[in-house]
């Protein structure tokens, strides 16, 4: 099917769309921003909406009540202020719209899979003590410079415990 070349593919709409997007492929996107902007409709009139910009290099997309709603959930807030940083799962979906069908941008209704290595082993961060792996990941990095896996956070914290009582030991040998 990915040798083939979609009509929509050859349009250069100055959105992003569903002819951005292969057949069940998922485009995983970071919000940058999102607010009420001005922009040119399919019909070619000015109107207005609510338009989302990503961090990664793809053209913003207008976003609709469907898809608001849905990154309403995966954001955990309604307010637009809230949304940058989130990380939405895009795809396409063929929806029916004035008697045709066509191929409509969705988001996924829940947070893209994220995989995190560990800077120490190089393992995968899973989730634990009910923190996402990104949690870890920021936790850690704060605290060690590093992102690591649970594993290496208990190794640095009891190493750094020892080096603390170690530390201590010589100023008690010293004085
Ligand atoms: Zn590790």
């Amino acid at each position: 099917m990915a040798t083939k070349t979609h009509w929509k593919k050859l349009n250069n709409p100055d959105y992003l769309g569903a002819y951005a997007l292969d057949p069940g492929e998922d485009m995983i996107l970071t919000i940058k921003s999102a607010g009420k902007e001005t922009f040119v409709g399919t019909a070619g009139k000015k109107e207005e909406g609510l338009l989302v910009h990503f961090k990664e290099n793809v053209k913003p997309m207008i976003c609709n009540a469907t898809n608001a709603k849905t990154i309403t959930k995966v954001a955990g807030s309604p307010y637009i202020e809230d949304w940058p940083g989130t990380r939405i799962s895009v795809y396409s979906q063929e929806v029916s719209a004035f008697g045709d069908t066509v191929d409509a941008l969705r988001i996924r209704p829940y947070a893209p899979k994220e995989e995190l290595y560990c800077d120490d082993c190089g393992s995968e961060i899973k989730a634990a003590n009910g923190k996402s792996p990104r949690q870890i990941a920021a936790s850690t990095k704060a605290k060690y410079e590093k992102q690591l896996c649970g594993d290496c956070a208990v190794k640095r914290f009891e190493g750094s415990k020892s080096e603390e009582s170690s530390a201590g030991k010589e100023e008690v040998e010293n004085g």
